[in-house]
């Protein structure tokens, strides 16, 4: 799942959450499991963006750290496309570094897999 779906998911169950301990579901135990699986999608979502950030402000410094691509590589299935490094979702490059040398050897698009 993506931040973004972990997003969406709080959002869900907490609603659902709201439902079932003030609304009409009235079912209190219900409504507390809902909200306790909510706190933990919004949780991870957090993990996500924060992760995302960081990712972004590294790339634009040029730093690459192993322990924030331990973060890239969980929240993100996709790679750089010059490189091994994890980049989050949206990303073709880990770096501006990875950008300029694929601009370099010609690679118009980040498909990847030549060199
Ligand atoms: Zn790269």
């Amino acid at each position: 799942m993506t931040g973004p779906e972990h997003y969406r998911q709080a959002e869900w169950l907490l609603d659902r959450a709201h439902y079932f301990t003030y609304g009409d579901g009235l079912d209190v135990a219900q409504g507390h499991a809902l909200a306790a699986e909510a706190q933990a999608h919004a949780t991870l979502a957090l993990a996500a963006a924060t992760a995302m950030h960081a990712d972004i402000a590294a790339s634009a410094a040029d730093i690459r750290d192993a322990r924030l691509d331990e973060w890239i590589k969980a929240t993100s299935s996709t790679t750089c496309a010059e490189c091994d490094h994890p980049v989050p979702a949206g990303s073709a490059y880990c770096s501006a570094l990875c950008r300029n040398a694929a601009d370099d050897h010609g690679a118009d698009e980040p498909a990847g897999g030549d060199e």
